[in-house]
This record gives C-alpha cells, structure tokens and sequence, in this order.
C-alpha cells in the first residue's frame, strides 16, 4: 500500500495536509474531460495558470503591506472579468488593484499575505508539491486543485479548471482559487475551521468575500457572481444520501453539503469575513446561526 498524503481534512495545524476543493469526486459532476483548445488552456500554456512564473510579482515592492492597502500599481490593473486573460489579471496583480485577490488579502491579512505560489498538473500527473510526497496514485489529485500547508502552494489540475471554464466561464476557476487562497489564509493566520466541513464552508464564504470586492471593483458582473453559488453547490459534497447526509462534519474531506456551500459562498458575497469566521467555527460544520 502506498503512503497516502493526509486527505483528511480537519485541520489539525501541526499535521501535514492538503485542502481540495472537494472531497470526492460526485457521480453527477463526472466529466469526460476532452481538453480542448479552449482559451484557457491556450493561456494555461504561459500565463498564470501555467505555473508559478507568472505570479512571482510581488504584494508590495517594499514587502509593506498597510491595512488600508497599498496603492495602485503604476502599471495599471486590469478589468472586467470576460476573459481567461481578465481571470488571469484578477489573480496575479499586486496588491493595490482594486477587485484583486492580493488587495482583498492585504487588506484582510496585512505582512501576513505574500505573493501565493502556484502550481499546475494534468490529470494523470501527481503534482510536484510537499503534499505528494509518497503518493503513487494520480487519481489522488485527478480533477481537483488543492492548497497544500507544507510547502505553501496551490497546486491545481489543469483539466479540472479547463472543464469548469467550459461549464461556467473563466469565473468558474477564479472561484476555484479565491476558495484555495482562503485556505491558505487561514493558515497562514491560524484561523483554520475547527473541523474539516467547517473549514471548507468557511473558505467557501471567504471565496464570496473576494467575489463581492472583485464586483465592487466592477471587475465582476452580477450573473458571474451569482453563477459562483451554483458551482460551490455543484461541487458539494453528496456521500451518502447527498443534501444533509450521514457524513460526519470530521470525515475525512468532508465539504459542505451542495446546500451549505451555496450558502457559504453567498454569506461571504451577502455578509462579511466575520460572518466566515464563524462558520469556521461551528463544530459541526453547520452553517445556520
Ligand atoms: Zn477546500
């Protein structure tokens, strides 16, 4: 038997892990995957999410980060989502452009926040992060992506984002990773959720939270945003009898159900990060007050 990374997920902060954005793969959001020549994957070949080289920019030139945010880079930032490339934008700009995920987390987060290092695989591929260590089994990271606590990546299949890009547009894995940053958010701050479905309910909604600061940008229309409940609902999690199953909220990977994660993501748009931080909190992965 090979050594398996820890799938679990309840985060326990000492104990090597990696947080997928969902736990299993459900029967009814198998895809064939047919990686066409989409846009995405035409960008996929040298922009962000390709790799890491594209994102080595940093938060802030002088490595300070206020908690007002630093200004707009002299560059310029980039618009509306409509595009892989607008994706693209959203994701890799320093801090200071409004709508960015490194404005949201600078804000959010302070010197805590450093540019995020990704990485990206096939499917079929086990990817070249700490958390693969001793896996065998590419099937273990088929169609996911993942934040991984040992070496600080995000790590995500290529094919995975392809399909959700031709089932919703690029905003479908912008959502994607915003939910992977939140992870990786809570880990660098110490406010991971108390158990795994709590976690991921909370990343869900700190996913919303970004969404609704790219829309306040206008970098995000409302149909887009809005579209971002569906995909968390359809990736939620269905093991047993699906909605509120017999999962336990500690299962290992345990996501909320397709019902919580729509609520998560929409708490975050509706509400704010407190509001994520306690879903975070709920012992059972609950996401009712
Ligand atoms: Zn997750």
């Amino acid at each position: 038997m090979p050594t398996a990374p820890v799938l679990s997920c309840c985060p326990r902060p000492d104990e090597p892990r990696y947080l997928p954005i969902r736990g299993h793969t459900v029967s009814d959001m198998e895809v064939r995957y047919k990686v066409v020549a989409s846009l995405l994957a035409a960008v996929v070949g040298g922009g962000l999410l390709a790799g890491c080289g594209a994102l080595e920019s940093t938060v802030a030139e002088d490595g300070t980060v206020t908690a007002a945010g630093p200004p707009a880079p002299a560059g310029g930032c980039g618009g509306p989502v409509k595009t892989v490339q607008d994706v693209e934008a959203v994701i890799s700009e320093p801090a200071g452009c409004p709508g960015a995920v490194n404005t949201y987390w600078a804000k959010e987060l302070g010197d805590l926040w450093t540019t995020p290092r990704y990485v990206s695989y096939r499917d079929g591929e086990i990817p070249p992060i700490a958390c693969s260590e001793g896996e065998t089994d590419p099937a273990a990271f088929a169609g996911n992506a993942l934040y991984c606590t040992l070496d600080d990546t995000i790590a995500y299949s290529v094919d995975f984002m392809t399909e959700l890009h031709n089932l919703g547009g690029p905003s479908y894995p912008m959502f994607v990773v915003m939910h992977e940053l939140a992870h990786r958010a809570a880990t660098l701050s110490d406010r991971e959720g108390v158990v795994s479905r709590a976690e991921e309910n909370q990343a869900d909604c700190l996913a919303g939270e970004q969404a609704r600061a790219a829309a306040n940008a206008d970098r995000l229309d409302l149909g887009d945003a809005l579209s971002g409940a569906q995909l968390f609902f359809s990736l939620g999690d269905t093991r047993d009898r699906g909605w509120f199953d017999n999962e336990t909220a500690t299962a290992d990977g345990a996501h909320g159900t397709p019902r919580q994660r729509l609520q998560a993501f929409g708490f975050g748009y509706l509400r704010d990060s407190s509001t994520c931080y306690r879903l975070g909190e709920s012992p059972t992965g609950s996401v009712l007050f």
